[in-house]
């Protein structure tokens, strides 16, 4: 168990370690694939923050809408429910006033008959019964200046022109009864016994009563807060402006919306001030006022807005930080597979011929000869020495011996071109050919076209005459199958075995041996004579 354990364990490790190395010479070659990857992966991380931040600023609004939401019913509330008290208040005045028995009664009688049920909240400006001829016939304050003729005010005609006006809002204007106190007036007609107009109940209510609604909103730097009539005549307005008070705003196009529903919310551009502004608003019931709460839209997202410019500055920061990372390593990774395949091939090539050298020589051999066996397919090999190179080499020196040799490999491989053919330096003046799927008679063919074109081609001065370079080449064949007993070893052997046979036999010349199952056991059973 424990055994199986650690063999899975090592397995594992095995795996890993393969995909490790396929990877990083995977991306190596393709230093692109990393660059590319980081890249994505960056704008990916880039893309996922601006939509988040995009999320963030969309909550925002919600928020800020559902906020102003609250305030505007709060507020809308707040006058609703003082309305219906004056709206009370008045009818009570109407019903007292319409007794005849009222006006016979003496002063404080009449006062408490009359206005008792009056309401007495703060910022009313004071209740009063105004007579047909628009003069004040009682007030709710004995300090009250009584005087004053009403009949030109317009909740004064309002009531006397329309017997089914009802409970009446006045436009803000200035009290002549108070000292030119800014109010408004809420009016009912009173009828006489024949349903003639005998005059009006009035409430008049400062206009602080409504800036003070407001001003315990936070509005922000930008934002804006206001009651308003239906025909857009502004009775408070946060953050305060005197000649606001009064003024219609029925004309501007932030206002116009507001009259088509009961309530909503929407975003425009002020006209005033270019300020773009989120107005929530609701009409209040039982009046033609309208609660408007209208944030700013930057004041409203600033805190979003520092949050945010953080979140994309430290995304693209990091974004091109981690795709620069990226290519780094990317071109870092191509230059070290770059450097390790020079160095695996300086390692597997001999510097002078540049041909393949020993190393690789013993391990293709070992490959073809396994394929061979695999596939049932003949091997070969030949062995190739140059004829009296100890001469040259003393004759012509070292150093064209060298050029000699550089020579005779250019020929030698400029033959064996397959490409699953290999020509090695075997060591010294001695080269080997491995030829795959190559019959014995293909292999000597080989030989012999090579042993020709060195002996063509290699040409050194002489001394007296021109003296041509030739080779010695020995050749062996194999058929390797499953059953074989024989190694590459023998048949490099073989090959050897047979160059000296050549060699032998007066050189510049090519022997060959048939090679195969048969004499290889054969070989194995002798005393290893050359064959
Ligand atoms: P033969 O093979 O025909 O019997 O004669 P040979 O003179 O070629 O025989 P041998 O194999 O004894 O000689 C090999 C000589 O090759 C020895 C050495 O002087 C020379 N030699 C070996 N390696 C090199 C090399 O790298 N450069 C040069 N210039 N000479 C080399
Ligand atoms: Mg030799
Ligand atoms: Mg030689």
């Amino acid at each position: 168990m424990a055994r199986q354990g650690l063999s899975l364990r090592r397995r594992l490790r095995h795996t890993l370690h393969a995909a490790r190395t396929g990877m990083t010479r995977y991306v190596g070659n393709r230093p692109w694939v990393a660059g590319v990857a980081g890249t994505l992966v960056a704008l990916a991380m880039s893309i996922l923050t601006a939509v988040e931040v995009g999320e963030g600023r969309r909550e925002m609004l919600d928020h800020a809408r559902q906020t102003s939401q609250n305030l505007v019913s709060i507020i809308s509330a707040d006058l609703a429910r003082n309305v219906e008290i004056y709206s009370l208040s008045l009818q009570s005045m109407v019903d007292a006033a319409r007794n005849p028995v009222t006006w016979t009664l003496p002063g404080p009688a009449r006062q408490a008959m009359l206005f008792d049920r009056a309401t007495t909240a703060a910022y009313l400006g004071g209740a009063y019964v105004v007579g047909a001829d628009g003069e004040v016939a009682a007030a709710q304050y004995n300090g009250a200046n009584t005087t004053v003729h009403l009949e030109d005010r317009e909740y004064f005609q309002v009531q006397q022109r329309n017997s089914a006006a009802g409970l009446y809002f006045s436009h803000p204007f200035m009290s002549r009864l108070r000292g030119g106190e800014q109010s408004i007036a809420l009016t009912r007609r009173i009828d006489d016994a024949q349903g003639r107009f005998a005059g009006i109940a009035l409430l008049a209510i400062r206009i602080e009563y409504f800036q003070h609604l407001l001003d315990r909103i936070d509005t922000g730097e930008q934002g804006s807060v206001f009651i308003v009539m239906t025909d857009g005549t502004v009775l408070a307005r946060k953050p305060f402006e005197a000649r606001a008070i009064g003024a219609n705003i029925a004309k501007s196009p932030t206002f116009s919306a507001m009259t088509m529903h009961d309530s909503g919310t929407y975003v425009s551009v002020s006209p005033v001030d270019g300020v773009r502004r989120i107005f929530t608003y609701a009409h209040v019931p039982g009046s033609p006022l309208i609660a408007v709460v209208a944030p700013a839209v930057d004041d409203v997202l600033a805190p979003w807005q520092r949050r945010s410019h953080v979140a994309a500055v430290l995304t693209v920061g990091f974004g091109a930080v981690f795709v620069l990372v990226s290519w780094l390593l990317a071109f870092a990774l191509r230059d070290k597979q770059r450097a390790q395949a020079a160095l695996q091939r300086l390692a597997a090539t001999d510097p002078l011929t540049g041909l393949s050298n020993r190393r690789v020589l013993d391990k293709r051999l070992d490959d073809e000869w396994m394929r061979a066996r695999r596939e049932n397919k003949p091997l070969s090999v030949l062995f190739i020495d140059i004829d009296h190179f100890k001469r040259f080499n003393d004759t012509y020196g070292h150093e064209s011996g060298d050029e000699v040799l550089v020579a005779v490999a250019d020929c030698i491989a400029s033959v064996a071109r397959r490409s699953v053919d290999l020509v090695a330096r075997y060591g010294g003046e001695e080269f080997a050919v491995v030829l795959p799927d190559t019959t014995a008679q293909g292999a000597f063919a080989v030989a012999e076209q090579i042993r020709r074109r060195v002996e063509n081609r290699v040409i050194l001065p002489g001394q007296d005459a021109p003296q041509a370079v030739t080779v010695s080449v020995g050749c062996a064949t194999a058929l390797p199958t499953a059953t074989d007993v024989a190694s590459r070893l023998e048949l490099l052997a073989a090959a050897d075995a047979q160059l000296y046979v050549a060699k032998n036999a007066g050189r510049n010349r090519t022997s060959s041996a048939q090679w195969d199952e048969y004499s290889v056991a054969q070989r194995a059973s002798s005393t290893g004579a050359a064959l």
